[in-house]
């Protein structure tokens, strides 16, 4: 992806909660809407802060007694004393500093991009969105596609995804396995390069 990719301005808007883009995207570039296991929040929460838990879950495996893990290095919060869970979208799910600055700054790289004064070719590549939270990807991306004149839609699914009318002249479709589409598109960017088109 990150090859695929390489040289643009890229900006990762993701539902994934499972740390993947860190590995090759900076974090300044990546919005993880629906949080990230890499950091644990107060149950309750108590207080705005997340805390990266790396240590704590090594720690709490080192410790484990087969598939059990004693209480004792349990996180507790340090403000309140309850447990800390995970940063991942539920009912307590913390929406504070680290997430608002998240969406801030997918919102502002959208504003500079798509702005009439800033008007760049924008493609708006959507892979493996599944239908459980179709407002938080892929209805807006239909929209930003619709009503931008240098936006441009790509779908990458596994199975068939519906497709809207009004953008029949704005979107592309591609089914199959997403790892083998991106190896595919790799190869042909690196024909393309070789031969200089
Ligand atoms: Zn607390």
């Amino acid at each position: 992806m990150a090859e695929i990719v390489r040289g643009k301005e890229v900006f990762i808007l993701t539902t994934n909660v499972d740390m993947q883009f860190e590995r090759v995207f900076p974090q300044n570039s990546i919005c993880s809407y629906q949080g990230n296991v890499g950091y644990f929040q107060c149950s309750q929460p108590c207080h705005d802060r997340i805390y990266p838990n790396e240590n704590i879950i090594r720690e709490m495996c080192e410790n484990m007694l087969g598939m059990r893990i004693p209480s004792e290095p349990l996180p507790r919060c340090r403000v309140c004393g309850r447990i800390m869970v995970p940063w991942v979208r539920d009912d307590t799910f913390l929406e504070g500093r680290d997430w608002k600055d998240g969406v801030i700054r997918y919102e502002s790289f959208l504003k500079q991009c798509l702005t009439k004064e800033n008007a760049k070719s924008v493609l708006l590549l959507e892979l493996g969105v599944g239908e459980m939270t179709p407002g938080i990807i892929k209805l807006p991306f239909w929209e930003m596609a619709y009503k931008n004149k240098g936006a441009f839609y790509v779908c990458m699914n596994q199975e068939d995804s519906s497709s809207p009318e009004h953008l029949k002249n704005k979107s592309l479709y591609i089914d199959g396995d997403l790892s083998k589409t991106l190896q595919d598109l790799k190869q042909i960017m690196k024909g393309k390069a070789g031969t200089g088109k």
